[in-house]
C-alpha cells in the first residue's frame, strides 16, 4: 500500500472510524471527526461508504447539552462473522463471533494424541464447513491457533511443537475448501490477542505465559509479540527428571499438567486442584515455587514491567498462587519484586478468543495494521 495516495488515505480513514466505533461504542458523525481529527465532508463521505456496506447503522437521536440531536453511529456487528479455531493437546474448539467479539456457535470435537494430519485436516475443515452452514451473515475470515511453527505467510505449519507435523499446508487446505481466508497462528500469541482484545489489556511491556499441559511464553513489546521460538518450559529447573523433549529437569517435568498428570494416575490438573492429598498439594505448591524460579530468570532478562498467567494451570486455587507470588518476591531480583504478577481473567477461554481476535483484526479492523503505521510516522 503506498500511504501517500488520496485512497490508501481513504482506506486508513475507514479503518480509523471501524476501530473507533469498536472501541467506544456509540458516536455521533461530530464525535468521529473529533476523535480522529478528520474534517467533517471526509468524515462523512466515509460513514456513508461504511453504512452501505453495512458495517455500521444508525442508533437515532441523542440529547446534547446544547440542545441539538445527533443522529448516533455503531458497529453492526452481526453483519459480518469470523471463526476461532483451537487446536488444543487434549480439544479443538470451534467459535463462531460476530464483530463485537460475542460468541455465538461454539462446538469441540476431540483431539487425539498425535493425530494424522491429512485425517485430523480433513475434520477441521469438516467442522468449518459446517458452521458455514449454520449461519447466514459472511464469515470473512477463519484464524487457527494451535502450538506450533508457523510459515510466514501463515499457510503452513512448519513444525508442531508437539505433533509429528512437518510442513502441513493447513490453513491453505480449509482456505481452498471453505473458500474463506485462513491464517494460522501460535497459540501463545493468540493467547496475547485475546488478553489485549477482550480483557483490555494495556501495558507496554509484559511476559504473557501460558500454564496448561506445556508451557510457553511470549514477550510482548508494544506491537511486538516474540512468541514462536521461546522455550520457557524447558528452561533448566532441576538435576533430574526426563522431559519430553529428551532433556533432562525442565520447568515442565515439575510444572506442566502433562507431569503433574503422569505423577498422580493421569488425574487432571482440575481434580489436582480440589484434593487435600499430601503428596498432591506437595507437588502443586513444588510445581508453583519452580513457576517462580523461571519467572524471575525470565524478567531478570526482560526487565518486563508485568507478568500476566494464562493456561488451565494458572487457574489453580489461590493458596497455589500466593506461593508462586511469596516465592517470586522473595527470590527476584529487588528492582524487580514488586512488578504485578496476575492471572488471566479469560481463563480457559484464552486461546479461543486468541484466535478469534487475531481473525477480527486480519479480517475486519486491522488495528495492528494503523499501530505499525503510528509507531512508523
Ligand atoms: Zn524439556
Amino acid at each position: 500500500m503506498q500511504f501517500s495516495k488520496p485512497s490508501s488515505a481513504r482506506t486508513i480513514n475507514r479503518l480509523r472510524v471501524l476501530n473507533v466505533l469498536a472501541k467506544e461504542g456509540e458516536l455521533s458523525r461530530a464525535d468521529i471527526a473529533r476523535v480522529l481529527q478528520l474534517n467533517k465532508p471526509s468524515t462523512s463521505e466515509i460513514v456513508e461508504q461504511l453504512l452501505q456496506e453495512g458495517l455500521i447503522e444508525e442508533k437515532g437521536k441523542i440529547k446534547t447539552s446544547n440542545g441539538r440531536r445527533p443522529i448516533v453511529l455503531s458497529l453492526k456487528t452481526s453483519a459480518q462473522l469470523v471463526l476461532g479455531v483451537e487446536l488444543g493437546s487434549k480439544t479443538t474448539c470451534f467459535t463462531l463471533s460476530d464483530l463485537g467479539g460475542n460468541t455465538l456457535r461454539f462446538e469441540r470435537i476431540p483431539t487425539t494424541q498425535n493425530p494424522d494430519a491429512k485425517e485430523f485436516g480433513q475434520l477441521i475443515i469438516k467442522s468449518c464447513m459446517k458452521m458455514k452452514r449454520l449461519t447466514k451473515a459472511p464469515i470473512v475470515g477463519i484464524a487457527i491457533a494451535t502450538n506450533a511453527h508457523i510459515s510466514d505467510d501463515g499457510l503452513s505449519i512448519v513444525s508442531h511443537d508437539h505433533w509429528d507435523w512437518k510442513d502441513v499446508p493447513l490453513a491453505e487446505a480449509v482456505a481452498q475448501y471453505t473458500q474463506t481466508p485462513t491464517t494460522l497462528v501460535h497459540s501463545v500469541q493468540a493467547m496475547v490477542e485475546a488478553e489485549r482484545w477482550f480483557a483490555k489489556e494495556e501495558s507496554n511491556s509484559f511476559l504473557y505465559i501460558n500454564w496448561g499441559e506445556h508451557i510457553n511464553s511470549a514477550w510482548v513489546q508494544g506491537n511486538t509479540i516474540t512468541a514462536i521460538h521461546s522455550r520457557f518450559g524447558h528452561l533448566p529447573i532441576r538435576e533430574t527428571g526426563l522431559c519430553r523433549c529428551g532433556g533432562i529437569g525442565c520447568l515442565e517435568t515439575v510444572a506442566s499438567g502433562w507431569a503433574l498428570s503422569e505423577k498422580h494416575q493421569g488425574k487432571s490438573v482440575k481434580d489436582l486442584a480440589q484434593s487435600d492429598d499430601k503428596k498432591i498439594v506437595e507437588s502443586l505448591e513444588e510445581a508453583s515455587e519452580a513457576m517462580a524460579m523461571a519467572l524471575i530468570a525470565a524478567s531478570a532478562v526482560t526487565g518486563c514491567e508485568k507478568i500476566v498467567l494464562g493456561g488451565g494451570i494458572a487457574n489453580l486455587p489461590d493458596v497455589y498462587f500466593d506461593t508462586l507470588k511469596q516465592f517470586y518476591r522473595q527470590h527476584a531480583h529487588h528492582s524487580l519484586c514488586d512488578i504485578p504478577i496476575v492471572r488471566s481473567e479469560l481463563k480457559e477461554r484464552s486461546t479461543i478468543l486468541g484466535s478469534v481476535a487475531v481473525a477480527l483484526d486480519r479480517w475486519v479492523f486491522q488495528n495492528r495494521l494503523l499501530q505499525t503505521m503510528q509507531e512508523l510516522s
